[in-house]
């Protein structure tokens, strides 16, 4: 690599830990059909992706996912939340940056604590990209049900996530076919094997610097988060308005000693398992 090529590199911070011994990826010179667009409902505005295909992807019956697109729909976002189908979430390389409608974007997280970070375009209400500190700065959640994502990211979804928060007042998971579930099936977030499953796959990501941006550039620039305060758990449209829908959790649900032991020995395993990508 030549010697000014290398050194303007090195001057990015997002390339702190790209390996100059491999040859930069070029796909993204070659057009949008190398890379993956993510555009508002109304053609406003557009995120893009590096990479053409979602790292992975999961359907989520949170409370969160689902209050998130349905305040969403109080602004005037097409997209309305399924009462049968979980919220597809297709997670891409935190390597992207905005090819229009910068104007338009705003970040927005649920309530006071909320720590999902909800970039919105206020032209039409679409959710753009999600970034979480579990995410680990590697990769940034999108929503295609709620945005259009082109390429569309290939069915089925790896894991399906939370199930224990899918209201049982909307249709049973295990009559639209999805309990048990072909893949992985995860109960809570707190989930010992979803913990280490999530993070796994996080950490299997390493950084393209294709763009040479970042969702949390991305927040930065658009000048603080607007918090909205709204009721954890509450429905906001539909029949279910006002309602706080999430079942309550069996007896034996949270972190017995079994559980912690298990997240630990996990959580090893995925340290490891990251040394090991980072010295290869
Ligand atoms: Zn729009
Ligand atoms: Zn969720």
């Amino acid at each position: 690599m030549p010697v000014a090529l290398r050194s303007n590199l090195l001057q990015r911070k997002e390339f702190d830990a790209f390996p100059l011994d491999r040859p930069l990826e070029r796909n993204w010179a070659d057009g949008n059909r190398m890379a993956t667009s993510v555009s508002c409902a109304c053609g406003s505005a557009r995120l893009r992706f590096h990479s053409p295909a979602p790292a992975f992807t999961g359907e989520c019956c949170c409370e969160d996912c689902r209050q998130a697109c349905e305040w969403a729909e109080t602004m005037g976002c097409k997209a309305k939340v399924s009462h049968s189908d979980p919220t597809l979430l297709a997670y891409y390389q935190n390597d992207m940056c905005v090819e229009a409608g910068r104007e338009r974007l705003r970040a927005f997280r649920l309530r006071e604590g909320g720590e999902s970070v909800r970039i919105v375009a206020t032209c039409c209400y679409s959710p753009m990209c999600t970034d979480h500190p579990a995410y680990l700065k590697r990769v940034v959640l999108t929503f295609p049900q709620l945005s259009v994502v082109s390429p569309p990211p290939a069915t089925p979804p790896d894991m399906l996530m939370v199930k224990q928060e899918w209201p049982t007042s909307f249709t049973p998971l295990a009559s639209t076919g999805r309990d048990p579930f072909k893949g992985r099936a995860f109960n809570t977030h707190s989930d010992a094997l979803f913990l280490a499953t999530f993070v796994f796959r996080v950490l299997s990501r390493g950084r393209t610097g294709g763009l040479g941006s970042t969702v949390q550039g991305l927040v930065e620039s658009l000048g603080g988060v607007h918090t909205l305060g709204l009721p954890k758990g509450q429905g906001l449209v539909g029949p279910t308005k006002g309602q706080t829908l999430t079942p309550p959790p069996p007896a034996g649900a949270g972190l017995t000693p079994i559980r912690v032991a298990g997240v630990a020995v996990l959580a090893l395993g995925v340290i490891l398992r990251a040394r090991a990508l980072k010295t290869r």
